[in-house]
């Protein structure tokens, strides 16, 4: 068995690696990314064994990605290949210096089709942890049947439910979205969330009260991310909170999925609420300072070199 279980869409990645419109022959970097497996390569890296449970398309991207995720040491058993789909693709441009644009190729695409029937229960049902986010329920109603499968198998074997809002509002409304991350809060044990993400569900208000009303719903764990500002928690009925660290910010895309993955990472570890978010903002930290949504995610043994002050390790 394995440690994390989780689930969702992972997606090919071109991104330029200049700056303005893609123009025929302009470089780019073959890459991919999906918050989850995000998620599931920085487990793996800090050294937790992990399960990813998803559709890909067998093209040269879904092999690409199946690959890479297996070369991170992530279980991919459970991956379906679907030869009469193609795998999802994301452009990356760096419009001007300021300004990254994205389109998304995902539409009816090999990790849309993910339905209950790819969710191995059995799996879930020996691991400590399942990780879900709110991206797989936007993507159609079979992926959301499969995410409400996998948090129910969790529940009911008293596995820990860990979800991510992630809202992304090109693929739904804010209204269709805040009714089913409802739902999915009161399922869960651990929630991560932003501020105006917590808002959708709850109403404005403080950082303080927007958590404790998250908390409200049912879980004990409620974590705010907060990007330069660290993180906000209750945990328990406590509250907790973590400055981030000082960095120079290279890319902020995939900060949010390398929190998750150190928070949960020294939960698996049994550490309290002060070390989980400090690991969740060393590895956000890590994240944000190097380009890629995942490549810059530390290794365990990588941690500590947050904490010094020396810009040269040797
Ligand atoms: P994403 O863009 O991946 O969706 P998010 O909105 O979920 O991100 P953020 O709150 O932006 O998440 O960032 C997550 C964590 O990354 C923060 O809690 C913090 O630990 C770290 N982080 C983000 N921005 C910075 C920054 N400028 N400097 C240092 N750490 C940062």
């Amino acid at each position: 068995g394995v440690q994390v279980v989780t689930l969702g869409e992972t997606m090919a990645l071109v991104a330029a690696t200049t700056t303005g419109a893609f123009t025929v022959g302009a470089p780019a970097r073959i890459s991919f990314g999906g918050a989850e497996t995000n998620v599931a390569i920085g487990l793996s890296r800090l050294g937790h064994s992990a399960a990813w449970i998803g559709r890909l398309g067998a093209d040269p991207l879904g092999f690409l990605v199946k690959d890479a995720l297996r070369a991170e040491g992530i279980d991919v058993s459970r991956v379906r290949v679907d030869s009469d789909v193609a795998t999802g693709l994301m452009l990356r441009e760096h419009r001007t210096a300021d300004r990254v644009r994205v389109s998304y190729y995902r539409r009816g695409l090999a990790g849309s089709r993910l339905t209950p029937a790819d969710i191995d229960t059995e799996l879930i049902q020996r691991a400590g942890l399942l990780h879900v986010s709110g991206i797989t329920s936007a993507l159609s109603e079979s992926a959301r049947a499969a995410v409400h499968t996998a948090v129910e198998a969790a529940r009911s074997a008293g596995v820990l439910v860990s979800f991510d809002f992630n809202y992304r509002a090109a693929l739904w409304s804010a209204r269709e979205a805040a009714a089913e991350f409802e739902s999915l809060v009161a399922q869960a044990d651990i929630v991560f969330a932003g501020e105006e993400e917590a808002a959708m569900v709850v109403g404005e208000g403080s950082v303080d009260e927007v958590t404790k009303a998250l908390v409200a719903l049912g879980p004990r764990q409620v974590v705010l991310k907060r990007g330069g500002e660290g993180a906000y928690a209750v945990i328990d009925g406590e509250t907790a909170t973590s400055p981030a660290l000082k960095v120079s910010l290279i890319d902020p895309v995939g900060a949010g999925d390398a929190f998750v993955a150190g928070y949960l990472s020294a939960l698996l570890d049994d550490l309290g609420p002060a070390e989980r978010l400090r690991r969740g903002n060393v590895c956000g930290a890590f994240a944000v300072s190097v380009s890629g949504d995942w490549e810059g995610l530390p290794r365990r043994s990588e941690l500590a070199t947050m904490d010094g002050t020396e810009n040269v390790a040797r």
